[in-house]
């Protein structure tokens, strides 16, 4: 089996970078339990940290002000993530104002979907960025940021088919974006086939697999059904009858994130993105696992010292 096989690699860090997705906090409380997870994140050393932009840009000020409390306090860098949805270029232009002030160099740049509850779909503002690789246009005329965009193993739900879905992929890279995170997913061979996919489209950027940790099985489950990520048998047996039971609950995460994470490791996989939900317990452990130590990068001693 897999697991065990490559817990024996003594360096599997060696080549392996990884980034954390933050949100930006609602109240003290949550601020506190952030602080605690960057810190606890950042001594990893990752990459970049992202932090994400609500839907409609209703954390505006608030992702803003994580962004720039990371710059301050911390040695991380950030990428902000910012979608065009429901603004004008120049309400955009302004936020991007804001965090090119602040020191800020990479961004995610997303087309966003409609506030919650709204129920509506997407439309773009009259005077807006039309969708992702306008916005992309837009940020590099703007200056040369390290940018990001998002990708769909699954093809994004409102694509009509994989060919339209990689066409936009394909925009944004044109655009100037120079690597993607996937939405989450659970099953590693559609990963596989859609990178696949997007290297016979003659896109070679790095195509990031966004790993999400199963903090809550029913939360998850709900979630995936709203982006169209699949959800197979395996998986939601294995959390069958855990809902009352938190620690077998956080045991079995641990097991489902650390076995999708080696087998990609094994796959030939080299970045991770961890959708953190702000809390470091899974991404921590699963880090660990593949020699991400921070500081040595799980060197063993030997090397530490040559
Ligand atoms: P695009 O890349 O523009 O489009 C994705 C796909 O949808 C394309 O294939 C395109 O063909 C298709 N498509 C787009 N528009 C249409 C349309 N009108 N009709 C038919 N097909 C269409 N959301 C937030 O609000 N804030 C965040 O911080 C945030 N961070 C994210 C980070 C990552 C890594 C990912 C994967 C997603 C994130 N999202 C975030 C969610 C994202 O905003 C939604 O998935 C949104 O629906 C699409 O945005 P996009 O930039 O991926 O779209």
């Amino acid at each position: 089996m897999s697991v065990l096989r490559l817990s024996r690699r003594p360096h599997i860090a060696d080549n392996i970078s990884v980034s954390f997705e933050f949100f930006p906090p609602k109240n003290e409380d949550m601020e506190n339990r952030l602080w605690d997870t960057v810190t606890r994140l950042g001594a990893l050393e990752p990459e970049f940290v992202s932090v994400t932009y609500g839907a409609g840009g209703s954390t505006r000020e608030r992702t803003v002000r994580t962004v720039k409390r990371i710059l301050t306090e911390t040695d991380l860098v950030p990428a902000a993530h910012l979608t065009c949805i429901d603004a004008s270029r120049e309400e955009v232009d302004a936020v991007v104002r804001d965090f090119a002030s602040l020191g800020v160099k990479r961004f995610v740049a997303l087309r966003g979907d409609p506030a919650e509850g709204t129920g509506a779909s997407y439309r773009p503002h009259d005077d807006g960025y039309q969708n992702a690789a306008s916005l992309v246009a837009g940020l590099k005329a703007f200056a040369d940021f390290d940018i990001t965009v998002s990708a769909y193993p699954e093809k994004h739900p409102e694509s009509p088919d994989f060919a339209t879905d990689i066409d936009m992929l394909k925009r944004k890279v044109d655009n100037g974006a120079t690597r993607a995170i996937t939405q989450f997913f659970f099953d590693n061979d559609l990963f596989e086939n859609y990178v696949e996919r997007v290297r016979r489209a003659g896109i070679y950027i790095p195509i990031i697999p966004g790993v999400l940790p199963i903090h809550n099985f029913t939360q998850v489950a709900n979630f995936a059904a709203r982006c169209g990520t699949h959800v197979p048998d395996w998986l939601a047996e294995r959390f069958d009858g855990l809902e009352r039971d938190p620690q077998t609950h956080a045991l079995v995460a641990a097991a489902v994130a650390a076995e999708q994470v080696l087998d990609l490791v094994e796959r030939g996989t080299q970045n991770f993105h961890f959708y953190t939900m702000n809390r470091s317990d899974l991404a921590f452990a699963i880090c660990h696992l593949i020699g991400i130590r921070g500081g040595s990068r799980g060197l063993s001693q030997d090397n530490q010292a040559a």
